[in-house]
Protein backbone atom coordinates (compact mmCIF):
# COMPACT_ATOMS: atom_id res chain seq x y z
CA UNK A 1 0.00 0.00 0.00
CA UNK A 2 2.74 2.15 -0.39
CA UNK A 3 2.60 5.11 -1.97
CA UNK A 4 5.89 6.23 -3.32
CA UNK A 5 5.79 8.84 -5.44
CA UNK A 6 9.44 11.07 -5.96
CA UNK A 7 9.67 14.25 -6.90
CA UNK A 8 11.07 13.91 -10.34
CA UNK A 9 12.10 10.52 -11.34
CA UNK A 10 8.21 9.12 -10.87
CA UNK A 11 8.61 6.04 -7.96
CA UNK A 12 10.72 3.06 -6.64
CA UNK A 13 10.42 -0.62 -8.04
CA UNK A 14 7.14 -2.14 -6.50
CA UNK A 15 9.06 -4.98 -5.37
CA UNK A 16 9.55 -4.01 -1.91
CA UNK A 17 13.03 -4.57 -1.14
CA UNK A 18 14.14 -2.99 -4.42
CA UNK A 19 15.37 0.57 -4.52
CA UNK A 20 15.70 1.28 -8.18
CA UNK A 21 13.99 4.20 -9.63
CA UNK A 22 11.41 2.99 -12.16
CA UNK A 23 9.37 5.36 -14.98
CA UNK A 24 5.95 6.09 -14.09
CA UNK A 25 4.60 3.85 -16.49
CA UNK A 26 6.12 0.80 -15.13
CA UNK A 27 5.93 -0.49 -12.38
CA UNK A 28 9.04 -2.90 -11.52
CA UNK A 29 12.73 -1.87 -12.81
CA UNK A 30 12.99 -5.38 -14.76
CA UNK A 31 12.00 -8.48 -15.55
CA UNK A 32 13.63 -9.75 -12.24
CA UNK A 33 11.15 -7.99 -10.19
CA UNK A 34 8.22 -8.34 -11.99
CA UNK A 35 8.71 -11.99 -11.45
CA UNK A 36 8.54 -11.59 -8.01
CA UNK A 37 5.80 -9.43 -8.08
CA UNK A 38 2.86 -12.02 -6.32
CA UNK A 39 5.65 -13.17 -3.43
CA UNK A 40 7.33 -10.67 -0.92
CA UNK A 41 10.89 -11.04 -1.21
CA UNK A 42 13.95 -10.60 1.37
CA UNK A 43 16.45 -9.29 -0.96
CA UNK A 44 16.52 -8.35 -4.52
CA UNK A 45 17.88 -10.01 -7.39
CA UNK A 46 17.62 -7.13 -10.07
CA UNK A 47 21.65 -6.75 -10.56
CA UNK A 48 20.99 -2.96 -10.99
CA UNK A 49 24.35 -1.26 -9.52
CA UNK A 50 22.33 1.22 -7.95
CA UNK A 51 19.62 -1.12 -5.72
CA UNK A 52 20.22 -1.50 -2.33
CA UNK A 53 17.79 -4.47 -2.01
CA UNK A 54 20.45 -7.15 -3.26
CA UNK A 55 22.18 -8.34 -0.14
ZN1 LIG B 1 16.47 -4.18 -7.19
ZN1 LIG C 1 13.31 -3.73 -8.88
Amino acid sequence: MADETNETKGHTCANAPCTCPVEKKNEFCGVSCQSTGQTTQIDCDCGHPDCKGDF
